[in-house]
């Protein structure tokens, strides 16, 4: 039987509406097929995130995505058989606009409301675009940065979190970096592309703080505002330490879990020092890496249809869809075990 899900994003900068098609009972290339992702981005600026206009960007958008969505995909707003839709973690009032343009949709097509796990929407499309089987996850954007893989517990399955970040989101801190350096764009890729321009390669000194299996970003912050050095140099030094102390403690966690695979999601993934850095310590432990491709690595409504279809043909059960700024990934129960 053929299920159409519509899947809503809006935990931060993004709002992403999209139209998955399933055939049959388990998530993969060929049975899960994407049939729109459409999404807007709300420009990364000096001042950062205002909560308030976040929200104002995503319902200004929110229509004429689900238009596109509809459109591309050659579908009828009729044949939706459930809408998913971001729960959280995120930002408040950004998280409000999505579930709004959801319970309303839901409601109006007297359909099911599926409450997805922002984090676990990250792992389930990486694995679903990837063909990766039970990997290591790091996952790495804005907001969060956290190192998890699937265990059994009791019977049921749930992902546990094995280190992750002590202060603000690897993403977060690259951007902060951007911003403070005035470089151009003022966020993580103009970072990157600072960094490129430093052909020297000479390390400036910067705090490195990796304490077990967690990391911490906030006193590179904090030294990269005091230094004087060059810009192109700080920003190749901050890059080099954060993805260093990452990989350091995913090492540690891949040792621990024994997984054959280590798989990259989240925005910045995409980064290619980043990958070249993973790539070399999985040559080390024999471990395949798998890196989500760019059309899912950043937010996307895709992710989300992909896991509430998950969600539903594994008979997964939820108990509210309320959504929950702080949602964690480890506090929820799953069947399946892929
Ligand atoms: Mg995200």
């Amino acid at each position: 039987m053929k299920k159409l899900v519509l899947g809503i994003e809006s935990t931060a900068h993004t709002i992403g509406v999209a139209l998955v098609s399933q055939t049959g009972k388990t998530v993969s290339q060929e049975k899960t097929r994407v049939l729109s992702n459409e999404l807007a981005k709300y420009p990364s600026s000096k001042a950062g995130f205002i909560p308030r206009k976040l929200a104002d960007h995503h319902a200004e958008h929110y229509a004429t995505l689900l238009k596109q969505a509809l459109e591309k995909a050659g579908v009828d707003a009729r044949e939706i058989d459930a809408i998913a839709f971001s729960q959280g973690p995120g930002i408040g009032h950004s998280l409000r606009v999505g579930y709004m343009a959801a319970k309303s949709a839901a409601q109006l097509l007297d359909k099911p409301l599926v409450p997805v796990n922002h984090t676990i929407a990250h792992v389930e499309a990486g694995k679903w675009a990837t063909g990766a089987i039970d990997p290591l996850t790091v996952y790495v954007s804005g907001g969060n940065t956290q190192i998890l893989a699937l265990e059994k517990s009791g019977g049921a399955y749930r992902y546990r979190v094995y280190g992750e970040t002590l202060d603000v989101g690897i993403g977060n801190f690259l951007d902060n970096a951007g911003r403070l350096l005035e470089l151009d764009p003022p966020d993580a890729v103009g970072v990157m592309l600072a960094a490129k321009q430093y052909h020297e390669k000479e390390l400036v000194d910067l705090p490195y703080t990796v304490k077990g299996v967690d990391l911490a970003f906030s006193g590179l912050l904090s030294a990269i505002k005091r230094s004087t050095a060059d810009h192109n140099a700080l920003a190749y030094a901050a890059q080099e330490n954060a993805y260093a102390m990452l990989v350091e403690a995913a090492e540690r966690c891949l040792c621990h879990t024994n997984k054959k695979q280590v798989m990259l999601v989240g925005g910045v993934a995409q980064n290619p020092r980043l990958q070249e850095m993973f790539a070399s310590m999985c040559d080390e432990h024999g471990t395949t890496l798998k890196a989500v491709p760019t059309a899912y690595a950043g937010d996307n409504g895709a992710m989300i249809a992909v896991t509430g279809v998950k969600m539903l043909a594994s008979g997964t059960e939820w108990k509210s869809t309320e959504p929950n700024q702080g949602l964690r990934i480890d506090g929820q129960e799953f069947k399946w075990n892929d």
